[in-house]
C-alpha cells in the first residue's frame, strides 16, 4: 500500500464520467492505418482504456481540455512505462505483464492528429476530462448483462457434465471459465464465442446432450438473465487499489450468493440501470462453437441526485464525478 507508483489512478471503477488532472506526459502513436495520433497520459482519469491482451470492452471516447485546447479523445489503451524511464510502450508494443515489478501501467488517451510539440508547453497543467457518458452507460450495460448470461449459461449447462469440473461462485459447473474464447462488448449489446473442443470433452462435456438441448437455451439464459434483473441487486466494483494495474472484481448480489468475476471493465451500480436483455445462443453446424449474443439495452438516466443539476451546465459533468461515491471501490 505503501508503494509509489507513478503508474494512472483510475476513476471509472465508481462510475466517474468526468474529473480535473494534470497533464504528465506525451508521445505521437500511429493508428491502425498509420495515421498521427497523440497519446496523453494524466495522474488520474475516468477514462476506460481496452485491454490489449483480452479486449472485451473497448476504450472510452470523450474530450480532454487544457489551456483552452479541446481534444476529442477517440480511443484509449494502455501504456506501460519502466519506473524512471520516460519511454512509454503503448498496447500491441508491450512486452512486460500488466503487473510486472518495477513497470508503471498508464491509460494512454488517443487524441488524432500530431499535437506532441503543442502538447510540450502544458506539461504539469490541468486537463479537464470528459467521458462520452451515454456511451460508457450501454457499454457498462451490456458488461454487466455479459457477466449475468455467463453465470446463466452455466447454470443452463451444469447437467450436462459427465465428470466433476469446478464450480463457479454460484455452485453451478464453470463452462464459461473452461471454454470462453472470446467476449466483445458493444454499445448495443455483447457476443461470447465459446469453443467446445476435445479438450472440453474429455473433462467430461455431453456435446451431444448439447445438440439435442441447443433450441430451448436462448430461451432458458434469457429467463434466467431477466430473473436476474428482476432483484435490481446492487453491482460494485471491488479493488485492490486506485491504480489502473491494481485487480478489480465485479460483484453483484444475487439471491443465490454473492456472484464475483475478476472484470477489468465498467458497470451500472445496480441491475435496475438496465431495462432490457435478450441472449441467443447458436451452436456451429459441427458443434464445435457456441455464440451467446447479447442484446442489452439500459434504462433511461435517472434525474440526477444534485441540486444544482442542469444539463446545460458544462461543468455539470466534472461536479458530478466529485460527488460520485468513490467509497464505493474500497481499497
Ligand atoms: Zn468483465
Amino acid at each position: 500500500v505503501a508503494q509509489t507508483s507513478n503508474g494512472t489512478a483510475v476513476l471509472f471503477p465508481s462510475g466517474a464520467t468526468a474529473g480535473v488532472s494534470v497533464l504528465l506526459a506525451h508521445r505521437p502513436v500511429r493508428g491502425p492505418e498509420g495515421e498521427a495520433l497523440t497519446a496523453l497520459v494524466v495522474r488520474e482519469t475516468p477514462f476506460h482504456p481496452v485491454d490489449h491482451r483480452w479486449p472485451d470492452q473497448p476504450g472510452d471516447t470523450g474530450t480532454a481540455t487544457l489551456g483552452g485546447l479541446s481534444l476529442p479523445i477517440a480511443d484509449c489503451v494502455i501504456g506501460m512505462r519502466r519506473a524512471g524511464s520516460e519511454e512509454i510502450s503503448l498496447a500491441g508494443e508491450i512486452v512486460v505483464r500488466r503487473d510486472e515489478p518495477g513497470w508503471d501501467g498508464l491509460v494512454a488517451h488517443l487524441v488524432a492528429g500530431d499535437v506532441d510539440r503543442i502538447l510540450e508547453a502544458h506539461l504539469g497543467a490541468p486537463v479537464r476530462l470528459r467521458v462520452d457518458a451515454e456511451r460508457r452507460r450501454r457499454l457498462s450495460a451490456a458488461h454487466t448483462v455479459c457477466h449475468l448470461s455467463g453465470l446463466a449459461l452455466d447454470r443452463a449447462l451444469t447437467g450436462l457434465w459427465r465428470k466433476d469440473v469446478p464450480v463457479n461462485v454460484l455452485g453451478d459447473r464453470a463452462f464459461e471459465d473452461l471454454a470462453l474464447e472470446s467476449s466483445a462488448v458493444g454499445i448495443a449489446g455483447f457476443r461470447d464465442e465459446y469453443r467446445i473442443g476435445t479438450s472440453l470433452r474429455r473433462k467430461g462435456f455431453a456435446a451431444a446432450a448439447l445438440r439435442e438441448r441447443a433450441t430451448g437455451l436462448s430461451l432458458l439464459v434469457t429467463a434466467q438473465v431477466r430473473a436476474w434483473l428482476g432483484t435490481r441487486a446492487a453491482v460494485r466494483l471491488e479493488a485492490d487499489g486506485p491504480l489502473l494495474t491494481d485487480r478489480r472484481t465485479w460483484v453483484c448480489a444475487l439471491p443465490e450468493g454473492e456472484a464475483r468475476v475478476p472484470c477489468g471493465g465498467t458497470h451500472p451500480r445496480s441491475l435496475a440501470e438496465i431495462e432490457y436483455a435478450r441472449v441467443d445462443l447458436r451452436l456451429s453446424e459441427d458443434g464445435t462453437r457456441l455464440t451467446a449474443v447479447g442484446v442489452v439495452r439500459p434504462a433511461p438516466p435517472g434525474p440526477c441526485p444534485l441540486p444544482h443539476a442542469r444539463t446545460e451546465d458544462p461543468d455539470h459533468d466534472a461536479e458530478h464525478a466529485e460527488h460520485a461515491d468513490t467509497s464505493a471501490v474500497p481499497y
